[in-house]
């Protein structure tokens, strides 16, 4: 697509001059420390700003450091991400604090190449911290970015067609302000978040509505193009509370893949025709050997991931007398008295039904 240097430059002072005046105060914006900066995008990736906040206070406070949060345990980590989900996303960011610590002096690296090679960092960190905290002029490219590129510019191209990712950096990287690339960056995503919002954007209050394609032509609606996706499955899931004098079994999950490293109450997938508490027990005896019966129904809860929804049914169990714990999955277990679960991290389906745990 061809933007003539004139348009890019009207664009791109037009933005960064409606940030400056309008942007929303946020504790990350406050510095320019690369490991807060790496920290906050590595959070805001599928949470909300107002869900962020209290999380990456919590965790300055325990890792103020990179080499404080290298030295760190995972399992303390893990627990202070609870709640915000894609936990691959906080087991990554340990390991690479840790190898920032150990091959770079603490440092986070100031250049593309090597930063990129880090666990967990794409080209959105990547060009997000480069950015932000060392004022490289590398241009973002998230959801916000392209939706308001696919309505200034009215592009056909569906924006979540991962071949349409190419022309969305383009684009992003004509209109990017060299000398400010970290300020241009947060306009262009704060334009998404606060005036070309999902629904209903407000153009009459857009800093850019008078070079928008779309508006002009009265097409606004029509913009971004998305492609129809396949309906996300929804699987069909049993846990079981299992008592044993005043305690209850927990197990750990792989440290690697969904949820890996988190604790959770023992249970699995349903087989096809199974009923729900029959396949509890199988479940329990498939993950943890031991055999259980089925007391009642503590819950159903429904849950949705990115690529799948859950619903959960949780029974109460008792285990059989001269039953054993022998692990087929987990790597770990723990009895635990209730009062002892909040120092357990767990993924926030577990976390929906804990409060009925006595
Ligand atoms: Fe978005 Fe409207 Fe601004 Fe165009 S004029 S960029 S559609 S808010």
């Amino acid at each position: 697509m061809n933007i003539s240097d004139v348009k890019a430059k009207r664009i791109r002072k037009a933005l960064v001059s409606w940030y400056l005046k309008h942007k929303r105060k946020m504790p990350w914006r406050e510095t320019r420390d690369p490991y807060r900066t790496w920290l906050s995008e590595v959070m805001l990736q599928q949470a909300q700003v107002k869900t962020v906040i209290p999380y990456y206070h919590r965790f300055l406070e325990r890792f103020p450091t990179i080499e404080a949060l290298a030295r760190g345990d995972l399992q303390d980590i893990l627990k202070m991400w609870e709640g915000l989900g894609y936990y691959a996303r906080a087991r990554n960011f340990h390991r690479a604090t840790g190898i920032v610590t150990r091959d770079y002096g603490g440092s986070v690296p100031a250049d593309w190449e090597t930063f990129i090679q880090l666990p967990g960092v794409g080209e959105y960190t990547a060009a997000a911290v480069q950015s932000l905290a060392f004022g490289h002029p590398h241009a973002v490219v998230d959801g916000n970015v392209k939706r308001v590129l696919a309505r200034l510019f009215a592009i056909e191209d569906p924006v979540n067609r991962p071949k349409a990712y190419k022309q969305f950096k383009d684009i992003a990287g004509t209109l990017l302000d060299r000398e400010q690339p970290g300020n241009f960056n947060q306009a262009i995503m704060e334009l998404g978040a606060l005036i070309c919002k999902p629904a209903r954007p407000t153009c009459d209050h857009c800093p850019v509505q008078p070079d928008c394609i779309s508006y002009q032509h009265d097409r606004v609606d029509e913009f971004p193009k998305k492609e129809k996706r396949k309906p996300v499955p929804t699987l069909q899931m049993v846990a079981g509370v299992i008592r044993k004098k005043g305690r209850f079994l927990i197990t750990r999950r792989k440290p690697a893949g969904l949820l890996g490293g988190l604790w959770e109450f023992p249970g699995g997938e349903l087989q096809k025709g199974e009923a729900a508490a029959a396949g509890c027990i199988r479940a329990i005896q498939d993950k943890t050997g031991l055999k259980v019966d089925t007391d009642k129904r503590l819950a159903r809860i429904n849950h949705a991931y990115t690529h799948f929804k859950i619903t959960l049914e949780v029974f109460v169990c008792q285990v059989r007398p001269g039953s054993r714990v022998r692990l087929n999955g987990p790597v770990d277990f723990d009895w635990v008295r209730p009062e002892q679960l909040d120092d357990y991290a767990f993924p926030k389906a577990n976390l929906k039904f804990m409060h009925l745990i006595v």
